[in-house]
């Protein structure tokens, strides 16, 4: 069965970033595994998935605007010092969560300038070009149910 809309599709993936390091992977993990066609992985990695065959191996390039988007400058804000926990560093690159509009956001430290701390609300792979090794596992249909839920049951 190839991947195509409403199959439940397992997969083993590897991604790095344009320096080649790895951001993220399942190897060692249990496989991840999704519903085809309902946007519950990035698009540009959704859509070339499509057609792939259990046990096919794949490398694809997805760029940021297909992955997590461009980076917006005007999600970088300031927020005064005194709002922090003072036991907390503030140090570029520390990530702080906090509760947007939307559930938990993951907001990352950018600079500090006296008592001002810039915050970055973009997703940290904003604008980053994303490579991906896939490893096919397995492809089968969705059952109604699952795709009444909108997910894969275990
Ligand atoms: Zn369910």
């Amino acid at each position: 069965m190839k991947v195509a809309q409403d199959t439940a599709v397992t997969l083993h993936y590897t991604v790095k970033g344009p320096d080649g390091q790895v951001l993220d992977s399942s190897l060692g993990r249990d496989p991840l595994t999704y519903l085809h066609g309902h946007q519950q992985i990035i698009p540009g990695l959704e859509s070339r998935l499509e057609g792939a065959e259990a046990g096919a191996s794949l490398e694809i390039h997805v760029p940021a605007a297909e992955a997590y988007g461009a980076k917006h400058p005007e999600l970088v804000f300031p927020v005064p010092k005194a709002q922090f926990d003072p036991d907390m560093e503030l140090t570029p690159g520390v990530q702080v969560m906090t509760q947007g509009d939307h559930g938990p956001l993951v907001l990352t430290i950018v600079g500090v300038e006296g008592d001002t701390v810039y915050l970055d609300a973009n997703h940290p792979l904003a604008g980053i070009d994303l490579d991906f090794s896939v490893q096919v596992v397995s492809v089968r249909a969705a059952t109604p149910e699952e795709l009444a839920h909108g997910h894969v049951h275990g």
